[in-house]
C-alpha cells in the first residue's frame, strides 16, 4: 500500500468513527471529515505546483494541521520534511537548503518563537523555497478553498501513479549525539512500521491514543499517527508542546485507552501535584520508548496510571523506527527488564563492535537490524549512509544490546555513552537504575568526565524531591556502600533543576559531559 491508499481504505471502512481530536481547540474530525480535508489540502498543494518527489517542509508543533499535511503530501507523493520546532534561523536555513524544500508549511509562531520572522530572515538565502504557507493565515484558507473546488478524480490518478517504495519522508534524528541526520524513508518503511506497532498494542477502532510526543519525530508521526490510521484508532492531540497537566487532562476528557511518552514525560506526569485528580481509568496500554525506562517508573505507570498492557519499544529514526517491542502478554518482569522481541519481518543480531562477528546469545555487543524497515539512506549523504548500513543491508545502530535465549533484547546503552574507568566498562544505565532507589532522587543521569588517573570518572546528575536536603558525593557514597561495586559509585554529584534535553525529550549526554567539566572546575 501507499500511505494515501491505506488512509482512504480506513476512512471508507468507518467514515463516522472519530479520527482526530485536538483537545486545546476542541476541534474534531471523523475519518470521513478528515479524508475530505486531507483531499482538499492535497489538491490545494497540487494547484500550488507541488508534484511527486518535491520536498515540502513542515515546521510546526503538534497541531492537527500537521497531520493534514502528513497525509496530503503522502497522497501527492511529495516528500515531507519534518523540521524541528526548536530550530532557529541557522538550523532552519540549513535544512531548507539541505533538503531543497520548495514549499514550506509553518505555524506563524510557537511559544516564544516567531517562526514567521525567522522564515523572512532566511528566505533570501534559500533559492529553492518558492512558497510559504502559514497555518491559520489567509493563504492557508485559500489553499484549502482551492483544493475543495479541485478534481477528486485527478487526485485518484495521482495516487495511483505512486509506488510504496518511493521516498515519502525525510525525518531527522533527535540529535542526541550530535547534529541531527535526515533519514529518507519510503511509504513501505513507515506504513508497515506504524501498522505493526499498533497491532502489538492491540489497537482496534475502539482505541483512542493520546499523542504528546512530537509529530516532527517518528514517535509522533509513525508510531502515533500511522499506528492509529492503519488500525482505525483515534488520534488525540493533548497540546502543541508537551505539558504534563494538559496530557493528563486529555486522557481523562477523551477517555484515552493509550498514552505515549519517553520516560522523562511519564516521570513529569507521575510527579504532577494534581495527578490524583485526573480520572485515568480508561488507560489500558501505551508506549514508552526513546531511552531506557527506569524500573521504578515502569512500576508506577502500571500501578498508578493503570497501563497494565504498556509496551516498551526500541528503535531509531533510521529504522522506521521500531525494531523490538514487548508484547501485551509479556510478564511485567520482562517489560521492565527488556525492550521485548524483534518485530514481525525484522531481523536483529548482536555483533562484536570491533570484529563485526555475530556474538552468541547472552553476550553484549552492537545491535544491528535488517528488514523492510531500514531507511533508504541519509538524504544526500552517501558516505554517512555507507557508514551506517553495510553491504548486506544491516543497519549498525551504535547501541549496545544483549539478546537472551528466548529472543528478548536488553539495551545496555549507547557505544558513545559507555564510560571506561580504569579499564572497566561501565554502563551508565546500571548506575542510573540504582540512583532511582534513593528516596530523595527524582531523576538521575550518569556521564563520564575526564580524569587523569582513571581515564574517566563517573559524574551523577540528579534532580531532587522538593525540600530534600542537599545530596553530596559523600552522602551518596555512604548510600551506595555495600550495594554497588566501589568503581561504579559516582565520584561527583551535581544536583540540578533539569537536564539538557532534545525536543524529543531525550537527555543530551554529550552536552552534560561538557557541562560537568565546567561545573566541577
Ligand atoms: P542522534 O542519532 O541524532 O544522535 P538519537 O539516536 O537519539 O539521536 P533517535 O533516532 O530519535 O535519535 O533515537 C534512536 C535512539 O534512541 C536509539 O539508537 C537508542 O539509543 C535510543 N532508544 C530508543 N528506544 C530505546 C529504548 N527503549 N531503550 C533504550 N534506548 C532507546
Ligand atoms: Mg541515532
Amino acid at each position: 500500500d501507499t500511505i494515501g491508499d491505506n488512509f482512504d481504505r480506513t476512512a471508507a471502512a468507518r467514515p463516522d468513527a472519530d479520527a482526530l481530536v485536538d483537545v486545546p481547540s476542541g476541534r474534531r474530525w471523523t475519518y470521513g471529515q478528515l479524508r475530505e480535508d486531507v483531499d482538499a489540502l492535497a489538491l490545494g498543494l497540487h494547484a500550488a505546483g507541488v508534484v511527486k518527489g518535491d520536498r515540502v517542509g513542515i515546521w510546526a508543533p503538534n497541531l492537527p494541521e500537521w497531520t493534514l499535511v502528513q497525509f496530503a503530501t503522502a497522497k501527492l507523493g511529495a516528500i515531507l520534511v519534518n523540521i524541528n520546532p526548536a530550530y532557529r534561523t541557522h538550523e532552519l536555513e540549513y535544512v531548507l537548503n539541505q533538503a531543497g524544500i520548495s514549499l514550506l508549511v509553518a505555524a506563524p509562531s510557537f511559544k516564544t518563537s516567531d517562526y514567521e520572522a525567522m522564515i523572512k530572515d532566511v528566505r533570501p538565502n534559500c533559492p529553492a523555497l518558492r512558497q510559504v504557507i502559514l497555518i491559520g493565515r489567509p493563504n492557508w484558507d485559500e489553499l484549502m478553498a482551492d483544493g475543495r473546488g479541485g478534481d477528486r478524480a485527478e487526485l485518484a490518478r495521482l495516487q495511483a501513479a505512486l509506488s510504496p517504495d518511493d521516498p515519502i519522508n525525510i525525518q531527522y534524528t533527535s540529535g542526541t549525539t550530535g547534529f541531527p541526520k535526515g533519514a529518507t524513508l519510503s511509504h513501505h518503511n513507515i506504513l508497515n512500521n506504524g501498522y505493526f506497532v499498533g497491532r502489538l498494542c492491540g489497537y482496534t477502532p475502539d482505541d483512542r491514543v493520546c499523542i504528546p510526543v512530537p509529530f516532527y519525530h517518528c514517535f509522533g508521526m509513525v508510531m502515533g499517527n500511522l499506528g492509529c490510521t492503519t488500525n482505525g484508532a483515534t488520534m488525540v492531540i493533548p497540546g502543541p508542546g508537551f505539558d504534563p497537566k494538559a496530557t493528563l487532562k486529555a486522557v481523562a476528557q477523551e477517555r484515552c485507552t493509550s498514552l505515549y511518552g519517553v520516560p522523562t514525560m511519564f516521570i513529569a506526569e507521575l510527579n504532577d501535584p494534581d495527578f490524583d485528580s485526573y480520572d485515568l481509568s480508561s488507560l489500558r496500554t501505551g508506549i514508552m520508548a526513546g531511552s531506557p525506562c527506569p524500573v521504578e517508573v515502569m512500576k508506577q505507570v502500571v500501578d498508578r496510571m493503570g497501563m497494565t498492557e504498556v509496551t516498551i519499544c526500541y528503535g531509531m529514526t533510521e529504522t522506521s523506527p521500531v525494531s523490538t517491542q514487548t508484547r501485551a502478554d509479556d510478564s511485567l518482569e520482562l517489560r521492565v527488564s527488556t525492550v521485548g522481541r524483534v518485530h514481525p519481518h525484522v531481523e536483529v543480531k548482536i555483533v562484536d563492535p570491533e570484529t563485526g562477528l555475530t556474538l552468541p546469545r547472552g553476550e553484549p555487543g552492537e545491535l544491528c537490524t535488517r528488514g523492510y524497515s531500514v531507511m533508504l539512506g541519509y538524504w544526500e549523504e552517501p558516505e554517512k549512509t555507507a557508514e551506517a548500513i553495510d553491504r548486506a543491508r544491516w543497519m549498525h545502530t551504535g547501541d549496545l544490546g544483549v539478546m537472551d535465549g528466548d529472543g528478548y533484547v536488553n539495551i545496555t546503552g549507547r557505544i558513545k555513552d559507555m564510560v571506561i574507568r580504569g579499564g572497566e566498562n561501565i554502563y551508565p544505565r546500571e548506575i542510573e537504575e540504582f540512583l532511582y532507589t534513593h528516596p530523595d532522587i527524582v531523576d538521575a543521569q550518569v556521564v563520564g568526565v575526564p580524569d587523569e588517573r582513571y581515564g574517566e570518572e563517573l559524574c551523577a546528575w540528579v534532580t531532587l524531591r522538593e525540600g530534600a536536603p542537599q545530596l553530596t558525593a559523600e552522602a551518596l557514597r555512604e548510600f551506595a556502600a555495600g550495594k554497588l561495586a566501589h568503581y561504579k559509585i559516582p565520584r561527583y554529584v551535581l544536583a540540578v533543576d533539569s537536564f539538557p534535553m532534545t525536543v524529543t525529550g531525550k537527555v543530551r549526554k554529550v552536552e552534560m559531559r561538557a557541562k560537568s567539566v565546567e561545573m566541577l572546575d
